[in-house]
């Protein structure tokens, strides 16, 4: 791919002005030093010191087509020319087809779109629906979940970076879904996790009191919290449980959706129809903000006589409306679905799980498509994790120091806790999957040094 020439004053322009006035995310703003960039094409993008990175987190896994794809950019300047905006009470054809394309992806009959900023707004307003739908309080999601930092979406996240400033909301109930490899409940197999998760969230259940339980939300897949794959027969024993109840199923795919798992949603590998789907970041790439849910035909028709009580601005904005109708044509039209599924099954799988035969640092391989997980430990046969939660200053250098080799070696990783998540672009190609992938062997040197049998080395 293309570069910029180097012009490293450039580069610390843009450092100073973003030091002057630009308040991050997620940061002390003290102790960050955001890497000022350039630009970026396909996989790949670069910094104004001549360095190039292969895109290994797909940002915050959302450049599901990679960076600058021509068709999409070329779509979203025709849309430029034609309406940049309109407000949500008009019908618009780019937001109709954007939803019409969306609908008919989505499984059963979830064939309403409520159109949203993004990810966070999309769980809002599942949580509000659910809600009027059945006239309950209360909503149940899983420890180890991200869904958001807006108001319901972050009492819903199980996440332990949030309790440091959240009291927890009255009527977010939160449970223990299945996860094998740190299950402190004793089970050996992925079938006895099953089954312990679904007896704990229907003990759950009747302990909160079922006809006070609006919805059950849960990422399909749980991304951030380590790319955590459900074993067979979870979901369609939720889907059981939340039927016997009268209570919404919510499925979260907003990072798993759209061509991130191998499938245009997760749902679709594990047969399950939820009545309410939510999603964003790779309905479109992430090149205009925009997310939404799917609606059950059920669920909708509850305001066919009354209004929904909820709205924005920006829903359907006609430039991400027109950006999403390129990114899903662009997706079905090059195979890149298809791709991820190709690529996780025969290129990155493979090579993870050899590379964990290898190296004392990787605890599990977890994953499929361009969706995958290394949870990396100080011992393989504790699984200690590699850093405690939470870790930050020298009590995070192990990972601190894989991150710096990756980079070193030009690959951006996706770094979170004890875990690096391999999450390119769905449409990387195998060429691309293999460099960066012999980038990340060599680079979890760095972390073997810190476990329990550090003279075992990558090459050994
Ligand atoms: N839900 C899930 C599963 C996510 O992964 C995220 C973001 O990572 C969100 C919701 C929040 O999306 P956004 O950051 O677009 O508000």
């Amino acid at each position: 791919p293309r570069t910029t020439a180097p012009d490293p004053a450039a580069g610390e322009a843009v450092r100073a002005a973003d030091r002057a006035h630009v308040f991050h995310s997620w940061s002390a703003q003290g102790l960050i030093d955001p890497l000022p960039v350039a630009g970026g094409e396909g996989s790949y993008f670069w910094d104004y010191d001549g360095n190039r990175y292969l895109d290994f987190s797909s940002q915050l896994v959302n450049t599901n087509i990679g960076h600058q794809h021509p068709k999409v950019v070329a779509a979203i300047q025709e849309q430029a020319g034609r309406m940049c905006t309109m407000a949500p009470g008009f019908a618009v054809d780019v937001r109709a087809e954007a939803a019409r394309l969306v609908a008919e992806r989505t499984p059963g009959n979830l064939d309403k779109i409520f159109w949203t900023n993004g990810g966070a707004e999309a769980v809002e307003n599942a949580v509000r629906m659910a809600k009027l739908h059945t006239g309950r309080p209360k909503v149940m999601s899983t420890y180890r979940s991200y869904h958001g930092h807006t108001s319901a979406a972050i009492h819903l996240t199980g996440d332990p970076r949030r309790w440091a400033n959240d009291t927890g909301a009255a009527g977010a109930v939160h449970f223990f879904g299945p996860h094998l490899y740190r299950s402190h409940f004793y089970a050996e197999t992925e079938e006895q996790e099953c089954e312990r998760a679904l007896a704990h969230l229907e003990e759950t259940i009747v302990y909160e009191g079922p006809s006070t339980i609006a919805a059950v939300v849960l990422e399909t897949i749980a991304g951030t919290a380590g790319v955590l794959v459900p074993p067979p027969g979870y979901l369609a024993g939720v889907r059981e449980i939340c039927d016997r109840h009268g209570i919404v199923f919510v499925l979260d795919e907003v990072m798993a959706g759209f061509g991130r798992s191998g499938a245009w949603f997760a749902a679709d590998h594990f047969g399950v129809t939820p009545d309410l789907i939510t999603f964003a970041k790779g309905v479109n790439s992430g090149y205009v903000p925009l997310g939404g849910v799917a609606i059950s035909a059920e669920i909708a028709a509850r305001f066919d006589q009354r209004p929904y009580p909820g709205g924005l601005t920006y829903s359907g904005h006609p430039l991400a409306c027109g950006s999403a109708v390129a990114t899903i044509n662009t997706m079905a039209e090059e195979g890149i679905v298809e791709n991820a599924a190709h690529i996780g099954e025969s290129v990155i799988g493979p090579a993870l799980r050899e590379m964990a035969e290898r190296h004392p640092s990787v605890g599990e391989v977890r994953g499929m498509g361009t969706f995958w997980a290394l949870d990396l430990v100080r011992d393989k046969v504790t699984r200690e994790p590699l850093v405690p939660y939470n870790a930050s200053g020298p009590d995070n250098a192990p990972m601190a120091e894989f991150a710096a080799a990756c980079k070193r070696g030009g690959v951006w990783p996706f770094v979170n806790m004890n875990r690096t998540h391999v999450v390119p672009p769905c449409n990387i190609t195998e060429a691309e999957a293999k460099e960066g992938l012999a980038v990340l062997d060599e680079a979890l040197s760095a972390a073997d040094a810190h476990t329990s049998a550090p003279g075992a080395s990558a090459r050994g």
